[in-house]
């Protein structure tokens, strides 16, 4: 994209399910090599965000633009290949398999028909599986988890699972990575270490948004942090701005 130009941008974005507008007529912007936090009272429609630009579901009203480019009719693989990668507000991990073997089934989504596909091994096997194990290797590199790689990821720690959900979604080589709730179930060290990942994740290149519910963690982490409320954007800014932001406070203060 052109200098300045957002990284993605969402135009009047929405989503029903039967009478539930869960996301409502949302325009933003995300810009490049930023740390965006999206915030908001339980069931303001975070995941449903994350789900309408991950292409899970798919918008009853407005536009995804990611790199200048329309992505909103995109399926979910193919979304993945335009560079949009995202984690599960509940690890799915495979908790048999080893740290490595997690990190290609990552690895397989972006240049498979989806994660069925990714799952059974179908296709042009073996370049695939060198190819795949070598990207793997690089996304387990830069969670820190090279030296776990044999381990069967049911063996690490919590923390250790998260950096595997994180590296699944990194193995697919994104622009843009999505994390749900990343620190959940973290203690103040964990989540400490965690916040180091992500910024360092963000030095190299990377470009995040994250729906967290620890306030320390978003005000201290992100750059730019859009509030949903109801379905509803009803505000937009740097963590400064958000918390004195009057229509925020009402929004924490009433729910
Ligand atoms: P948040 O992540 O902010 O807590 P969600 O995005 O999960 O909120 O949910 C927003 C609203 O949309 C909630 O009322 C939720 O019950 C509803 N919702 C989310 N997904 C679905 C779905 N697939 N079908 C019906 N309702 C849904
Ligand atoms: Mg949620």
């Amino acid at each position: 994209p052109l200098s300045g130009a957002p990284l993605l941008e969402v135009q009047g974005l929405g989503i029903r399910f039967g009478g539930l507008h869960a996301v409502r007529d949302v325009t933003a912007q995300l810009q490049p090599g930023r740390i965006t936090a999206i915030i908001g009272p339980n069931g303001a429609g975070k995941s449903t965000f994350f789900n309408l630009i991950s292409g899970f579901y798919k918008p009853t009203s407005g536009r995804i633009i990611f790199r200048g480019e329309d992505i909103t009719p995109l399926r979910t693989h193919l979304v993945v290949g335009r560079g949009i990668a995202r984690t599960f507000q509940t690890t799915t991990i495979y908790q048999e398999l080893s740290v490595l073997d997690n990190a290609m089934i990552g690895h397989r989504v972006r240049t498979r028909a989806g994660l069925l596909d990714a799952l059974l091994r179908t296709g042009r096997e073996r370049h695939d599986e060198s190819e795949s194990r070598a990207g793997a290797m690089r996304a387990l590199e830069r969670v820190g988890l090279a030296g776990q790689a044999a381990l069967p990821a049911g063996a690490l720690n919590q923390e250790g699972k998260k950096r595997v959900g994180i590296a699944m979604a990194l193995a697919s080589d994104p622009h843009l990575l999505l994390l749900d709730e990343p620190a959940a179930g973290m203690n103040p060290e964990e989540t400490e270490n965690l916040m180091g990942l992500i910024r360092q994740l963000v030095s190299g290149g990377l470009s995040i948004a994250l729906v967290e519910h620890k306030m320390n963690l978003v005000m201290g982490l992100a750059d730019d942090i859009l509030v949903l409320h109801h379905g509803q954007k009803i505000a937009q800014g740097t963590p400064a701005q958000i918390t004195r932001d009057p229509a925020v406070v009402e929004a924490y203060l009433g729910s």
